[in-house]
């Protein structure tokens, strides 16, 4: 099947085979390739990823994907924002190919494989979506296995995530090049989110102040404060800007994501949070 340019300007592929396709006859040329993984509904966020994908390599694919697997039953699977027009419209000039497949094509009916990491995908996230990152895994790994990138990039936003990927792809010997690239931040700091769209606009104003918290917590640590007296108090402080739910706020090795058994940084250290305003759930990080 020919690759779909009626739509849009730029090119997409549907299927596995359209994607393999387009790659082959990059391969033929000598060109490098970069992925990046992303759900869509796309901001500077993902355009940064895109841009340092361009700067890593001479072909840029973006897959575009909601991946159903990485959603608990009552999360917001259903609600996330699908935008693919305007997506294409952002990715043109930029990227070379989106890969937008359909849920059937990367589940056909009998699908029976999931990638599960113990450890590092454990606490944290995993505590509180205990199916959400064998989702991840298992998507990246199909997505990665059908475009063969020599590199995959992968925002900080998501710490935990890039650390499992990382993780996976050494432990299964995946000959791609996983890059990491920073958080990009509206002017107040609140890190760009797909979910922020959610955040109604007095949420939006409380949403702002966690990076801030997150900053000084950090910086007190980093000063002689013990974790634990460090994030007890910026956990109530986030409390106290109107989250109803803090999941966790915590001060983890920056690469393995175990805690500190003696409650000071021994090794680099990051800042992670996930809590809740209103129905939407937001996560931040960054080092110590
Ligand atoms: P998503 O579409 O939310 O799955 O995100 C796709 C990719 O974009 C992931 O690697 C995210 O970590 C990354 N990303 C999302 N938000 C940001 C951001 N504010 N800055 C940098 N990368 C981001």
């Amino acid at each position: 099947m020919p690759l779909d340019t009626e739509s849009y300007e730029i090119s997409v592929a549907r299927s596995a085979a359209d994607l393999r396709e387009a790659v082959a006859a990059w391969r033929k040329e000598g060109l490098s390739v970069a992925l990046v993984p992303t759900m869509g509904a796309l901001h500077e966020g993902h355009l940064s990823l895109v841009d340092q994908a361009r700067k890593n390599a001479d072909r840029t694919i973006v897959s575009i994907f909601v991946n159903p697997t990485q959603f608990a039953p009552n999360e917001d699977f259903s609600a996330y924002p699908r935008t693919e027009a305007a997506d294409a419209a952002k990715l043109e000039g930029k990227a070379d190919l989106i890969f937008a497949p359909n849920a059937d094509d990367m589940y056909p009916e009998g699908f029976s494989t999931t990638i599960s990491l113990t450890g590092v995908s454990e606490p944290l996230e995993g505590t509180f979506r205990p199916t959400h990152f064998a989702g991840v895994a298992t998507v990246v790994a199909k997505l990665i296995l059908r475009a063969m990138p020599d590199i995959a990039i992968f925002g900080e936003k998501d710490w935990q995530q890039l650390m499992v990927i990382r993780r996976m792809v050494a432990d299964l010997d995946i000959p791609t090049q996983i890059l990491g690239g920073p958080i990009m931040r509206e002017p107040d700091g609140l890190a760009l989110s797909s979910r922020n769209v959610y955040l109604s606009p007095e949420e939006r104003k409380s949403a702002g102040q966690l990076n801030v918290i997150l900053r000084e917590t950090a910086a007190s640590v980093a000063n002689g404060a013990s974790i634990s007296d460090a994030t007890a108090k910026g956990g109530k402080r986030i409390l106290a800007l109107g989250f109803e739910k803090l999941d966790y706020l915590e001060i983890r090795d920056s690469t393995s994501l175990a805690a500190f058994p003696d409650d000071r940084p021994t090794a680099p250290a990051r800042i992670l949070v996930a809590a809740k305003i209103g129905k939407t759930r937001l996560i931040d990080n960054m080092p110590v």
